[in-house]
């Protein structure tokens, strides 16, 4: 098939799926109320795989029939597949403003990184490792929108899967094997094609039946969603620019004796391969995710700059240096890309070294396995500690420079009343900028931080790659300390050349 049309991509979630939202169970999501703008938004993505300004930026043509399909799927084996992967991979961020999470590129990396690990998936029973190849392949020639769901439900944290009703295998047959429980939480879930389950935090011995990785259609038999209360709620470009377009939906997928055939599972009771999958991945997931997160950052840093201008902010030193610090993230964001992308490819060829598989394995081999996950994993720490710090942080900056201006805003409703034509211009106008552009740019920053999708949208970064807190005890425990210990040991013993 190859990369599908916006249409193509609607038509695909007409499948029956079970969506209870707000009291209702929704079986045609592209009709219902809240989600009929994300469903544009992501129609658009699709079909700018189509548009001549853009396909050749964005597509590769598939190794299976030479099809354009989505670079997002593209394997960085050199510089130019790397190159090719970042071009498309921006475009599409720059296009949605880094404001979708699930975005497809990012599991679509995902499945790229999970075909690289045949010698983790592989290790009991090659055809774990088999089927993930497959999967990727089906993917990207049929341009499948994945979301993926990695945790257990929050019942009591302070005991294991089983107390958390978390999703496990109840048997086995020929067929395949047959899953209950639930996992959350899952973003895109009411708007994708296919639910990947993965591992996150690892699972102990005599949790083999929580060790489970898999795929399968969102409208699978004894698979259902309950999604939270939408964030669209269907209000003008003028009132709500981003909580319109970019509301992805989070629910919790509730599987009740669901059948997955064996072909579409990937790790079913091998607690080694469910523990380090992700940690073995080269890292196309770490580089989308830098990818997202600088152009991100780059247009929350613009909207906090048109912020300060509309109330003449900009002018005085105190926001100039809360934004010129804005600015050097940016800076340092690109870089983390730089690094992330070349991280990536000694990873990939460090992986190529183990599987025999065929990159230009010439780069350093600096990943091994037994290596502890956060050695050289620059994609790693960007993902769980710069993006999410500097999002928050510019969050705060608008929050500051918008202050009540952003609070008290007029809707596009009262700007249409003629007696209140007058009264708005005199008391809402900016510096050299009438009432109303004045106004959409306060309300852009409103969306972007304080509504319902906005709060959201820090949350998010907040937990993207985890509990901060485990993040941080991780990073604690990487062999980096020890390496900044060591230098502090050898100045004590070293006096340093002796006087005279
Ligand atoms: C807006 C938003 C969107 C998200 N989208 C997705 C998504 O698309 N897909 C996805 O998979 N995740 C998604 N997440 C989840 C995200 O990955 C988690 O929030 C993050 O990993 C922290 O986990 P937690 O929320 O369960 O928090 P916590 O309950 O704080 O869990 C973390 C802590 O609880 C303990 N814990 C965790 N699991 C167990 C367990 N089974 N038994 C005992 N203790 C346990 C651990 O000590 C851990 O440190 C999303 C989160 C948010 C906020």
């Amino acid at each position: 098939m190859g990369a599908r049309t916006g249409q193509q991509y609607i038509e695909g979630l007409r499948d029956g799926r079970r969506i209870y939202v707000n009291g209702d169970l929704v079986r045609d999501v592209t009709d219902y109320h809240g989600y009929r703008g994300v469903v544009r938004e992501l129609a658009r993505h699709y079909d700018r795989h189509h548009d001549a300004a853009f396909a050749d930026k964005l597509t590769f043509a598939s190794p299976r029939d030479g099809a354009p399909v989505s670079n997002s799927f593209l394997f960085a084996r050199d510089r130019d597949s790397l190159e090719r992967r970042i071009v498309g991979e921006r475009l599409r961020c720059e296009q949605t403003y880094g404001l979708m999470g699930r975005l497809p590129d990012f599991l679509n990396a995902w499945v790229t990184d999970m075909a690289a690990v045949p010698h983790v998936l592989g290790a009991k029973d090659k055809k774990f490792a088999e089927n993930a190849a497959n999967y990727y392949a089906y993917c990207r020639d049929n341009d499948v929108c994945m979301t993926h769901t990695l945790l257990d439900p929050h019942v009591d944290r302070g005991k294991g899967p089983d107390a958390q009703q978390g999703l496990h295998i109840v048997r086995e047959s020929d067929a395949g094997i047959i899953v209950s429980g639930a996992r959350m939480l899952s973003t895109l879930a009411p708007i994708s094609d296919e639910l990947l389950v993965g591992p996150f935090l690892p699972r102990a011995a005599g949790e083999e039946a929580y060790a489970v990785a898999f795929a399968t259609p969102m409208a699978a038999e004894g698979l259902s969603f309950i999604a939270r209360e939408p964030y669209d709620l269907e209000r003008s470009h003028f009132d709500r620019p981003l909580s319109r377009r970019f509301d992805e939906g989070d629910a919790i997928a509730v599987f009740d004796n669901v059948l997955i055939p064996w072909e579409r599972v990937f790790v079913a009771g091998d607690i080694q391969a469910y523990n380090t999958m992700i940690v073995s991945f080269p890292g196309h997931v770490g580089l989308q995710a830098a990818i997202r997160g600088t152009e991100k950052l780059r247009f929350m840093t613009g909207l906090a700059c048109k912020l300060a201008a509309v109330n003449g902010r900009d002018k005085m030193p105190r926001y100039q240096e809360m934004l010129g610090e804005l600015v050097g993230y940016i800076q340092i964001a690109e870089g983390i890309v730089v690094a992330t992308g070349n991280e990536l490819l000694r990873r990939a060829a460090a992986t190529a070294a183990i599987t025999g598989d065929a990159v230009d394995a010439s780069t350093s081999l600096d990943i091994k396995p037994g290596v502890h996950p956060f050695e050289s994993f620059v994609g790693g720490a960007a993902m769980r500690q710069f993006f999410p710090h500097v999002n928050t942080q510019v969050c705060d900056v608008i929050r500051r420079i918008g202050s009540s201006g952003i609070v008290m805003t007029p809707t596009e409703a009262d700007f249409a009343r003629p007696e209140l034509k007058d009264t708005l211009e005199a008391y809402v106008q900016g510096p050299d900028i009438a009432a109303e552009q004045k106004v959409q740019i306060q309300k852009l920053a409103w969306d972007a931080v304080a509504t319902q999708f906005g709060s959201r949208q820090e949350h998010y970064e907040i937990f993207f790659s985890g509990d901060p807190y485990i993040v941080r005890m991780m990073q604690f425990m990487a062999p980096e300390r020890s390496r900044c210990e060591a230098l502090v040991d050898r100045l004590l013993a070293d006096p340093g050349a002796p006087a005279g």
